[in-house]
């Protein structure tokens, strides 16, 4: 079987770091910056960055409808921190007329932990890497100005919640059919078993 093409948001964010993420874990990396680039890829990660300016941008370069339908037509797609606003269904704390292209059924607060915890990093229990055979171990987590999910719909796995305080409990990593969503950036700690896992997703889909 020849390895999927994973296209890579090219707009604004961590694109670079995604991009040998997925080369790292067995994908075919790709640039999505016009529609025809999307229309080449299997599957598509969101990157970390503004969501305001990918949302800004997405419609400049004639991206955001097409994306908005391919996702919602079964593409698989993975957002880390930006890119799981920009997958939410409901934004909360968006700015004024700040659009995302949706298909995860969840609510998402931005800029969720607030200017103490703003930045921060911890080490998340995820059982469901350990039950995808991604092995066990603790995920160093980067959260930076980072979401989370606030409500998640009923079809929605919660894959792992911060336990410290005074954020205890916060939902900061989701899965729904073929989309993955995590607060923070798996992409810049050279841990990929999220890159793994969301590839993994991508065969069974
Ligand atoms: N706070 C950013 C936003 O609203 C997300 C931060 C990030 O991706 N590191 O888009």
């Amino acid at each position: 079987m020849t390895a999927p093409v994973v296209g890579v948001l090219a707009l604004q964010g961590d694109v670079g770091e995604h991009l040998r993420a997925v080369e790292a874990t067995g994908g075919r990396a790709a640039r999505v910056r016009t529609p025809a680039d999307l229309a080449g890829v299997d599957a598509l990660v969101l990157p970390g960055g503004e969501s305001t300016a990918i949302d800004r941008l997405a419609r400049v370069f004639d991206l955001h409808s097409v994306v908005a339908e391919r996702i919602g037509a079964g593409m698989p797609a993975y957002g880390s921190c930006a890119g799981m606003i920009l997958l939410a269904d409901r934004l909360v704390d968006g700015v004024a007329g700040q659009r995302t292209f949706g298909g995860l059924d969840v609510a998402v607060r931005r800029n969720a932990f607030g200017r103490q915890v703003a930045s921060f990093e911890e080490d998340l229990d995820v059982p469901a890497l350990a039950e995808a055979g991604l092995g066990d171990g603790p995920v160093r987590a980067v959260f930076i100005r980072a979401p989370w999910v606030e409500r998640a719909g009923d079809g929605t796995e919660v894959l792992a919640r911060v336990s410290s305080e005074p954020v205890s409990g916060a939902v900061v990593a989701v899965r729904s059919g073929p989309l993955l969503a995590t607060s923070f950036h798996p992409e810049v700690t050279g841990d990929l078993r999220f890159h793994r896992l969301f590839l993994q997703m991508v065969a069974a889909a």
